[in-house]
């Protein structure tokens, strides 16, 4: 039977399933949403394994933000687990806090630094300039020095990116920050936390409006004939929806193995939730606990090893001169077509946390249903996160 409906959405990620419900509960309109994969969330799912234990599907997945529009959004949705990440890095077998912090230079170093001063000082005898901070490799050597370079940057760039950092653009390590005090936390946004019943049941109830109907293990490509649309929301890659007719626009893809251990006392295995491993002795990058972050309590602990490859799901865009030049040219294409909105980080070809692609969908949402001028200062204050 053939089905007509105001607005098509591909892709049930963060980007597209909040456009969803908007446009059906303040756009009042017939949505269908529709998702390759036979679950929804994208890269945010999450699901509970064989054990009974709740995981992350692709690495952990801590929302953070400075927006109290897109946390009040959410919240419509789930209460939160209060949670804030934290990371050490096993270097020659000792674990110390990573982003680098005042106590990770003492710990490695046998030192006493007390304040941010003395850690500058530290950093400054340390850091080589060169001319050109292009890659990821001069900026962090300009940073803090060759030695802290090899031990925390050299191998995990190496294995997560595939290519030495001295080929990697500066972007990619200049988003770690370096703490010349002794914050551990991982992200320092004033809201942070996890859905508490977990991202699947968040996604389940924004989708679970009337007006939105979710169809999963439907792709695009293969639209049956008797769905009809006026406007197009494409949250898909770019390149694959113009038949990679530029090329094909690279991504570094990671893959977790899952371990289940037993914990008959309940208690935890790993001291912190993330552990980052940057010698290329060992294979994958990072191993994370997930109770660590859900909070549940159990008898067995899964942890995920994460590995890296070229190949696989889309994840992190691989940033190049050239990759930049590629997008380029499909966004000059997207930019002429008319009832199609490309949002999120695949139709975008950008990196993006959730609270991002989440403000980016809000305002995409209400420039759908022509409501956008309605609250001027919220949606300036939501392009704001979207440009961080
Ligand atoms: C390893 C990793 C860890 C991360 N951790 C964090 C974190 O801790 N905090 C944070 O804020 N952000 C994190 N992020 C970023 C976060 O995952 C993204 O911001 C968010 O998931 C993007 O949502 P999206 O809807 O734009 O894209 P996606 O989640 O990728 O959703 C797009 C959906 O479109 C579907 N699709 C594509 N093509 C088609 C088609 N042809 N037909 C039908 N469906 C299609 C895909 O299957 C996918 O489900 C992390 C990212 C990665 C890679």
């Amino acid at each position: 039977m053939a089905a007509h409906f105001d607005t098509l959405i591909v892709g049930a990620g963060f980007t597209g399933s909040v456009i969803a419900e908007c446009l059906a509960r303040e756009g009042g309109q017939r949505v269908c949403i529709i998702e390759r994969r036979s679950y929804v969330g994208g890269l945010a799912n999450d699901f509970t394994d064989a054990h009974g234990v709740r995981c992350h599907r692709y690495g952990p997945h801590i929302f953070h933000t400075k927006s109290q529009t897109v946390w009040s959004y959410l919240s419509r949705f789930t209460s939160w687990r209060r949670y804030e990440h934290r990371v050490v890095a096993n270097v020659d077998g000792r674990l110390m806090p990573f982003p680098i912090n005042r106590d990770t230079i003492n710990s490695l170093y046998g030192l006493k630094l007390n304040s941010a001063r003395e850690m500058k000082r530290f950093l400054a005898e340390r850091s080589e300039r060169t001319n050109n901070l292009r890659t990821s490799e001069a900026f962090v050597v300009a940073k803090v020095g060759r030695d802290l370079y090899e031990r925390f940057f050299r191998g995990y760039t190496r294995k997560q990116w595939g290519v030495d950092a001295s080929n990697l653009d500066r972007s990619v390590c200049a988003r770690i920050p370096i703490r010349m005090n002794r914050e551990s936390r991982y992200y320092l946004d004033p809201l942070q936390g996890i859905p508490l019943d977990g991202y699947e049941a968040l996604f389940s109830r924004i989708l679970s409006h009337p007006n939105v109907e979710v169809q999963t293990s439907e792709d695009f490509e293969q639209l049956p004939k008797n769905i009809s649309y006026d406007h197009l929301v494409y949250t898909g890659p770019i390149d694959r929806f113009y038949g990679y007719r530029h090329g094909k626009l690279p991504y570094r893809s990671i893959a977790t193995e899952f371990k289940n251990l037993p914990t008959p006392d309940g208690k935890l295995i790993q001291a912190t939730p993330q552990i980052n491993y940057p010698s290329e002795d060992v294979p994958y990058t990072r191993s994370v606990e997930f109770r660590h972050l859900t909070g549940q309590q159990h008898m067995s602990s899964t942890i995920g090893l994460e590995f890296s490859f070229a190949t696989g799901e889309p994840c992190y865009p691989f940033p190049s001169l050239e990759s930049r030049k590629i997008y380029r040219r499909y966004r000059r294409l997207a930019a002429k077509e008319h009832g199609i909105t490309f949002v999120g980080r695949l139709a975008q070809y950008q990196y993006l946390n959730m609270d991002q692609v989440v403000a980016q969908a809000l305002l995409a949402a209400a420039r759908i249903h022509g409501k956008a001028n309605k609250s001027a200062s919220r949606d300036h204050a939501l392009k704001g996160i979207c440009q961080e």
